[in-house]
């Protein structure tokens, strides 16, 4: 298939791409958390082209992103916590999930009488959805298991000849997915951590829960978001995460990474702004500033996708406290290192 790229997004690009979605075609925009994959919500057949360009399981559902925080037409009842968290967050990254009504199809919840539904605050993705005039499913625009894509660039690469159309040429706010929170009547449960905290809704009064497979490794327990199970982030080469303190951090990751560069393998080392002078071998990218975690998530998976450009065998990540939005970020770590961690 031709996919047509535009580095803009101004009103005629827009309008062209939702006359694509319209007619039932999938198209890559850019939203403040990722880029997105998306096709008109409505449209079985439209969305079945999404699973198929990113390789994506059946079960795996696709978030709604609505241009209205009004979504009575798609979800059954909004509990009173919901409404405070829509008043607070929306437009922005966090998606909800919610009894679905008739109107959704099922193919998209994978079989689930819920759906996941987010009004993205990213102007360029409003616009177009209000152009389409439908919902519009957006998983990542990123072949299924790969890191998140945050630039254009990001995205031709994996899906040019996939899709029918890429937009826009901005770099993601974010560069985390967004939170998925379960909500219930007096709790909400977060699926997936982003920028929107456990801490930022504990401060509304709402009382939250951490679904127990966010940090840890799987073994028998079925997260409760169908996505988290599957394998995700991952660059191509092994990768380790190294925690503690942070001296010993680095002492240790020197000693692995010449280790390393002996047996003749390439080492890529992902460090931060403090601590990039500190490393002697391999390839070493930092990540942002240790005082700024927002900067840290926006360059993770570009990151990422550079030591998968640049050619490693083996990736070694010093470590950020799981707490406020170090939480989304020592999640997407761990599963691109398949959470292979060394506590120090
Ligand atoms: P992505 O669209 O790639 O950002 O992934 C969407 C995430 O939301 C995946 O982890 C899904 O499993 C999760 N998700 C979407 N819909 C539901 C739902 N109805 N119930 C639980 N998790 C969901
Ligand atoms: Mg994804």
């Amino acid at each position: 298939m031709d996919t047509k790229v535009y580095y803009i997004d101004n009103d005629a690009v827009i309008n062209e791409a939702a006359y694509l979605i319209k007619k039932g075609e999938t198209v890559v925009f850019p939203t403040e958390t990722v880029y997105g994959l998306g096709a008109n919500a409505l449209d079985e057949k439209a969305c079945e082209k999404i699973f198929m360009a990113k390789g994506r399981p059946q079960d795996n559902p696709l978030i709604v992103h609505v241009d209205n925080k009004d979504i009575s037409k798609f979800v059954k009842s909004i509990p009173e916590n919901v409404k405070i968290l829509i008043d607070r967050f929306w437009p922005g990254p966090l998606t909800i999930i919610l009894e679905k009504k008739d109107i959704i199809p099922d193919s998209i919840t994978g079989g689930l009488k819920s759906v996941a539904i987010r009004m993205p605050e990213s102007t360029i993705a409003r616009k177009l959805i209000k152009a389409s005039g439908v919902p519009i499913a957006a998983p990542s625009a990123n072949l299924s298991g790969k890191p998140s894509p945050t630039t254009i660039d990001h995205c031709i690469r994996d899906l040019s000849g996939r899709v029918s159309m890429i937009i826009g040429g901005v770099e993601c706010r974010c560069g985390l997915e967004s939170t998925v929170v379960e909500a219930g009547e007096t709790s909400v449960t977060i699926l997936r951590p982003g920028e929107v905290t456990k801490e930022m809704i504990e401060d509304l009064g709402i009382k939250v829960d951490i679904d127990p497979t966010i940090m840890e490794s799987l073994g028998d327990v079925v997260p409760k978001s169908p996505g988290m199970k599957y394998k995700h982030y991952a660059p191509d080469s092994d990768m380790t995460i190294v925690t503690g303190d942070l001296n010993k951090v680095i002492d240790y990751i020197n000693n692995e990474a010449k280790k390393i560069a002996l047996e003749g393998k390439r080492v890529g080392i992902i460090a931060t702004n403090e601590t990039l002078g500190e490393y002697h071998n391999g390839t070493v990218l930092s990540i942002g500033s240790r005082g700024n975690l927002n900067e840290v998530a926006s360059k993770l998976f570009d990151v990422l996708r550079e030591f998968d450009k640049i050619g490693v065998d083996y990736i070694l990540s010093e470590g950020f406290i799981d707490e406020g939005v170090g939480l989304a970020i020592m999640n997407r770590l761990k599963k691109a290192a398949g959470h292979k961690v060394i506590k120090l």
